[in-house]
């Protein structure tokens, strides 16, 4: 299989020089307030798109207070809380693929 070709697809890449950003990059920035990436070929800095942060926040956010909120199956207050950061984490693991960055 072509992997290789597939992860360009899927994972931003740097706008001036192609390389592909290493998803723990992009995780990272997630985390610390969508912090701009900076590509390690060429250097050049990346910031996300307002679309990403509603992205992000649909895919993480949303889906936690849906759940907790409404959906909760759970007595147990702390079940409910690691079902929610079991939702934050996968829902943050597939922001990856769609939350975009722009040169700056
Ligand atoms: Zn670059």
């Amino acid at each position: 299989m072509h992997y290789k070709r597939y992860r360009g697809v899927f994972l931003q890449k740097c706008n001036r020089c192609n390389a592909s950003f290493h998803w723990g990059q992009i995780y990272k920035s997630f985390w610390w307030s969508y912090k701009p990436i900076k590509c390690k070929e060429c250097g050049t800095v990346h910031k996300i798109r307002i679309s990403g942060r509603f992205i992000f926040v649909s895919l993480t956010i949303l889906p936690m207070l849906i759940f907790g909120y409404f959906f909760s199956p759970f007595n147990n207050s702390f079940l409910t809380l690691g079902a929610a950061i079991c939702i934050l984490i996968i829902g943050s693991i597939f922001a990856l693929f769609f939350v975009r960055y722009k040169e700056s």
